[in-house]
Formats: structure tokens, sequence, C-alpha cells
């Protein structure tokens, strides 16, 4: 059994012991202590970090009554000195002790019970047995603040199950202590946790965010500095969207609204511009093949076009104009990020669009396919465009 020497002092930071056993854990060197001052992970609260003599403690954990302090190297030594990392325990007792005053504020103001804790390397969370209204979150904040403003002492204590019960707590059957953690006239809570001395080295506690979660609510929290690192990280952002939208804070969010708001009505002109374009490009070709002659044994247009940098969706709308103003063929590509293939026909012309354009997009070292009367693919080659465009002219040409 080791004695946990931070259930009675988590100021205590340095500490000698003596190892009781050698281990492995998770093929690392791992040794338990007669003592110890480092917090094994439980309860929702991490493991310390720290040293132990010349080695680094990379884990700590709890096997019944034993703590376990897994190592980057093996000790020999019996007799050991122990480093627990001040920062680590520091923000620990931080986050966890704003969480304590945090579960009982959303108890008293919004009723909710707190049935889960993570204190997370960036996200600490709580869990509330119930959603919670905007106004409830807030006002929770707001009074976990002033009960850490108030620098209420923090006081722990074990006491036997019997009187824990007489306080209104329920401990678990077979459990004959419980060690509480009590904020003078606010709260009392059974933890093992690291808590501070007063309520006042929280700092202050922040609520980063609430989701539904399991038919009740998700709150993300930051107390103390990791407050402060949040609200910089936010103001970073902040200062970044002033900048690029050329706007004070407080207009931000109506600006990017307009923003949005201008992009979706030009995206809609953009579309009715292209669409117009599209049309006179193909009134364009249908004229040049009519005046040059281009045309199949039955007086139909063949279109043969190739375009610099167009994508496939403006090559299938061009082609898609160009069969609904006359009756014709046309065979379309592009040189873009690859060899694009448009082909298609009329209503009621007889070639087998599918087929032409799986041999063209096959002679490009693509894929591609369609049914009935347009079909469309691509391939790598685009040095081979000119020439697939060229053969899948002649095969229609044989063709009628
Ligand atoms: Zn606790």
């Amino acid at each position: 059994m080791t004695q946990r020497l931070y259930r009675d002092d988590p100021y205590l930071l340095e500490f000698d012991a003596t190892v009781v056993a050698r281990r492995q854990h998770e093929g690392r060197p791992a040794v338990v202590l007669d003592r110890t001052a480092f917090y094994p992970e439980s309860g929702g609260q991490p493991w310390d970090t720290g040293a132990l003599g010349p080695a680094r403690v990379l884990a700590v954990l709890e096997d019944g009554d034993a703590v376990v302090h897994a190592l980057d190297r093996p000790l020999s030594d019996e007799r050991v000195h122990g480093r627990v990392d001040p920062e680590r325990r520091r923000d620990h007792r931080q986050q966890h002790h704003g969480q304590h005053l945090l579960s009982r504020a959303f108890l008293d103001t919004a009723s909710a019970r707190t049935v889960a804790f993570h204190l997370g390397a960036e996200v600490t969370t709580i869990d509330l047995d119930r959603p919670v209204t905007e106004d409830q979150v807030r006002s929770a904040e707001a009074r976990t603040n002033e009960v850490v403003w108030e620098a209420r002492p923090v006081r722990v204590r074990t006491v036997s199950a019997t009187e824990a019960r007489g306080l209104g707590l329920h401990p678990p059957e077979g459990v004959e202590q419980v060690r509480l953690v009590e904020v003078e006239g606010y709260d009392l809570d059974p933890c093992g946790g690291t808590h501070p001395r007063t309520t006042a080295e929280v700092g202050v506690v922040v609520i980063t965010g609430t989701e539904r979660y399991k038919g009740g609510m998700r709150v993300s929290f930051a107390c103390g500095h990791r407050a402060l690192a949040t609200i910089a990280r936010h103001q970073r952002v902040l200062d970044r969207l002033v900048s690029v939208l050329s706007a004070p804070v407080g207009d931000l969010a109506d600006v990017a609204q307009k923003a949005r708001d201008d992009l979706s009505s030009l995206e809609r002109r953009n579309r009715d511009l292209l669409q117009r374009a599209l049309e006179g490009e193909a009134r364009r070709l249908l004229h040049s093949a009519e005046r040059t002659g281009t045309t199949l044994t039955a007086g139909t247009p063949l279109i043969v076009a190739a375009y610099e940098g167009w994508p496939p969706a403006d090559l299938r709308v061009l082609a898609q104009s160009l069969v609904a103003l006359s009756p014709c063929v046309a065979l379309l590509g592009s040189r873009a990020d690859k060899a694009h293939l448009v082909f298609a026909q009329s209503e009621g012309l007889p070639h087998d669009i599918p087929g032409l354009l799986k041999a063209a997009v096959e002679s490009l070292g693509g894929r591609g396919g369609g049914r009935g009367n347009l079909a469309q693919g691509g391939g790598e080659r685009l040095d081979l465009l000119d020439a697939a465009l060229a053969r899948a002219a002649e095969v229609v040409r044989s063709g009628v």
C-alpha cells in the first residue's frame, strides 16, 4: 500500500521514498514506492509528471492500494527523491477545483447534475444529466466566478461512511472512509483529487462551449491560466478577422453575414452569366459549322472543339446547349487539370455516343462513361486530346 502524500498536502512537490516493488508497465520500467506525492490518474484527473531521481515519471497509475510510477529508465537505488512538475500540478488543481465549483453552480441554478468529468490536455468538460439553456449556462458561470473571487477556504477531511451519510452524501457500499472536499458555505463533495487552499487560486472560469450529449449537455470550460490562454487564442482569431474583413470587432458578425450574402448573390449572377456565355458559344459553333459546311451527309452539323482550362461542368453545359439548339453532334474537349471530353448528340440521331467516348478516353489513358446521348470522361494525356477528338470525328463521319 502506498501512502498518498498528495491527499494531505496537494502543494507538496518534493519527497523522499523507498522503492518497495519493481515492475514493467507497457514495456517500461516501473516502481511502487512506500509513499508518493505523485497523483495517479483517477476520477477524471490525469496523472502528475516529474522525476524520481534521474528517471522521468511518464505515467502514474493506481493498482489496488499501490501507486505505480512508469519511468523512462530503470532505477537502481532503493531510496529515491521525487519531484512533481509544479505547473502541471497547479493546472490540474485549477481545472479540477473549477469543475467542483461549476458543477455545484449548475446544480443550484439549473438542477443539473454532473455525471462525468474529463480533464484533457486541451479541453476540460463536464457532462450534465439534462439540457440547460444559454441563460442557465451564463448564470452558472457568473455564480462560479463569484465564488472564486470570494476566496472561500477549501478544506479536505476524511470521515467515516456513517458520518458522510449524515452529511447527506451517498458513499458506495463497502466504503469505510470518505475523503471530503469542502468549499466553505458552498459545496461539499467526496473526491480524491488535488485541490487548492482557497477558491481564489482557480483565478477565473470561462465556459467555452456547450453541446447536446446523451440526452443532457456537455459543457467545455477553462480555468486559471488555461482560461487566459483560451482568450488569447480567441483574440488572435478576432484580430485576424478584423484585418481580413476590415471591420471593428463589434461589427464582425454583421460584416461576415453580409459577405456571405453578397457571395451567394454573386454566385447566382455568375451562374446566370456563364449560362448565357455558353449559349452564345453554342450559337457561334453552330453558325460556324453551317458556314464551313462541317456537316454530316444528312446535313447535321458536326461540332468539334477543344478549349484551354475549361472545367468539365462547362463543357457539359455547352454540349447540352448545342444539342438543344439544333440537331447536331458535339465532340468537346478541354485541356485543364487533365484532358476532359464531353460527347453528345441531339435526340433521334443514331451514333453510339457512350462507345465513342469510351474509345476516346481510353486513348487518353483515362476512364469515362454515359448513357444514350451524353457521355463524359477524362484522361491524363493532354497531348493526345486533339488526336482523340479527330478520331472520334472520323468515326462519326463514317457512321452516316
Ligand atoms: Zn473532484
